[in-house]
């Protein structure tokens, strides 16, 4: 990335900052917004372990910039969409700033969020897409049903499909909790575990009132970072 970083010596102690693994342009390959052409403001760091993450490269590392070379990086993109995403960015304090101060700049701004944290302070006009981890993933139960009940229509949960028991639990959590009637509900396949023509055909034979998600970018260019 070419922004200046600040000194991590005092970065943890003041919301003016973020841990960073990279920022770059790309085109939306999930989620309602697919397709967009989306500036991608990755944070490091995630307290979770899913079985297929496919960014554990921002597990670790980073470097601390203030939250305004972010926004400056940004808007040298001139591109509208912006998504924050991770690793885990509400594991950073800074990123309700960061958040607040990219809506502020009249960016359309989408976070994606493990489901494992808190996010009622996020600022409102964000879109949030808010995963439910499934036993697949071993993660379930970091999940924070608490969330749920917050989201708006013009939200998303997301489901990371991993086998058919996992498809047969998310199944139960969308009928048992009525998640389609509070928002759009998302599932994706796992990358190697389920083909999403499979899945596809799962989500078909069931009736079920849930939107097929593919990961358009690694059709575009495949499993590579910063696309
Ligand atoms: S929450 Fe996201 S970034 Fe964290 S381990 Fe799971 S898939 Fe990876």
């Amino acid at each position: 990335m070419a922004i200046s970083s600040g000194s991590s010596s005092f970065a943890g102690k003041a919301a003016t900052r973020v841990r960073l693994t990279e920022i770059f342009l790309s085109i939306q390959g999930e989620a309602d917004s697919v397709g967009w052409p989306t500036v991608f403001v990755r944070l490091t760091g995630c307290p979770l372990r899913c079985s297929y993450c496919d960014t554990a490269y921002a597990f670790h590392g980073g470097e601390w910039f203030r939250i305004e070379a972010v926004l400056e990086k940004v808007a040298s993109f001139d591109t509208r969409h912006v998504c924050v995403t991770g690793g885990e960015p509400l594991a950073q304090k800074g990123c309700l700033v960061l958040l607040q101060r990219l809506c502020d700049a009249g960016h359309q701004v989408s976070l994606e969020t493990s489901g494992a944290m808190d996010v009622s302070t996020v600022d409102p006009r964000v879109v949030r897409v808010v995963d439910i981890k499934t036993p697949g993933s071993g993660e379930v139960a970091r999940n924070r049903y608490e969330n749920l009940a917050l989201l708006r229509p013009e939200e998303q949960i997301k489901f990371v499909i991993c086998n058919r028991a996992d498809f047969e639990w998310a199944c139960e959590q969308v009928r048992t909790r009525h998640l389609q009637e509070r928002c759009m509900v998302l599932f994706s396949p796992s990358s190697g575990q389920v083909e999403a023509g499979e899945l596809a055909q799962w989500i078909l034979d069931a009736r079920l009132p849930v939107r097929l998600q593919v990961q358009l970018h690694k059709y575009l260019w495949g499993d590579t970072p910063g696309r």
